[in-house]
């Protein structure tokens, strides 16, 4: 199975919008399923407007400090080691924060009762979603105020894997931004499409968003969102593209139908059918660099 990664460098470039689109368009042609890989905020489902869950598991990527509150005297070893002040003694016993506890162990090397070990706790959930395009969707959520994103992300590559076995592809909508979750994401993919937007900051996270992927070594190329906001950055973008050697795939100019077609749930490319060709040309496209194999 082919894996392709959609990134953008910058929050709200229309990453998850135009990956339900481009999702649509590729099942016309070829068998797909796609990862929700942005594990803070995943939102696939919601813009193909998909609720069918088929299959939940709940995932464990982090371990916690645990008292045990028999044999903790109080004496506070614990609470100075800890460089997150994770821990408070409260009426003679020790207390884990445990949205602060960043599992390092100290408080119990520390301890001199041998009190505190640490456990794994769930700190995310992976699910599949059934949508009405005749394809699935994984979708990785981490619990609030946990850490471990990029781990999750893992899982639901995995879980994605063993569900889409036999597809002709894998295609993940990231995480915003060039962190942990993203580097996840994308490392190992066959291909990475990068969503720009062109504002200063829109520029600047795309130029980062390119420079991620060549030490990953993914080939990319590149959608620009909105680009009728600012022609001038737009150009930039393209100069720079051609630059890395990575190809424009679409412009798609702004358009207030984006978001009313995220309002009523419904993917760009049903909501407003005059966009059927140009997610269908950047299909065209990926089949003739083969990304995706022509059927
Ligand atoms: S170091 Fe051990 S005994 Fe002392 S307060 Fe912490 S948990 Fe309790
Ligand atoms: S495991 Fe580390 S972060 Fe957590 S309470 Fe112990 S010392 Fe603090």
């Amino acid at each position: 199975m082919r894996w392709i990664s959609v990134l953008s460098g910058k929050g709200g470039a229309g990453k998850s919008s135009i990956t339900a689109s481009l999702a649509i368009a590729i099942s016309k042609r070829h068998t797909i399923i796609c990862a929700d890989c942005d594990v803070d905020a995943p939102n696939l489902a919601l813009v193909l407007g998909s609720d069918n869950m088929i299959e939940r598991e709940a995932l464990s990527t982090s371990m916690k400090a645990d008292i045990d509150e028999k044999k903790c005297n109080g004496c506070g070893k614990c609470k100075d080691a800890c460089t997150f002040e994770a821990i408070t003694i409260e009426e003679g016993k020790a207390m884990i924060n445990r949205h602060i506890c960043e599992g390092c162990k100290a408080c119990s090397l520390a301890c001199p009762n041998d009190a505190i070990q640490r456990k794994k706790i769930q700190n995310g959930e992976a699910v599949c979603i059934e949508t009405a395009y005749g394809f699935k969707i994984v979708a990785g959520q981490l619990a609030p105020g946990e850490s471990g994103s990029g781990k999750i992300v893992t899982k639901v590559r995995l879980m994605a894997e063993r569900i889409g076995e036999g597809c002709d592809l894998a295609l993940s909508d990231s995480s915003a931004g060039i962190g942990c979750p993203v580097i996840a994401s994308v490392s190992g993919s066959d291909y990475a499409i990068i969503v720009a937007e062109p504002t200063p900051s829109g520029f600047s996270d795309m130029k980062r968003a390119i420079e991620m992927t060549e030490i990953l070594k993914v080939p990319s190329g590149i959608i620009i969102n909105k680009h009728s906001i600012n022609p001038m950055i737009s150009d930039k973008i393209i100069t720079l593209a051609k630059e890395k050697r990575s190809p424009i795939l679409a412009k798609i100019g702004y358009d207030k139908d984006f978001i009313d077609a995220l309002v009523k749930r419904t993917p760009i490319i049903d909501f407003q059918p005059n966009y059927k060709p140009l997610f269908e040309g950047i299909v065209d496209k990926l089949e003739e660099m083969k990304i995706i194999e022509r059927r």
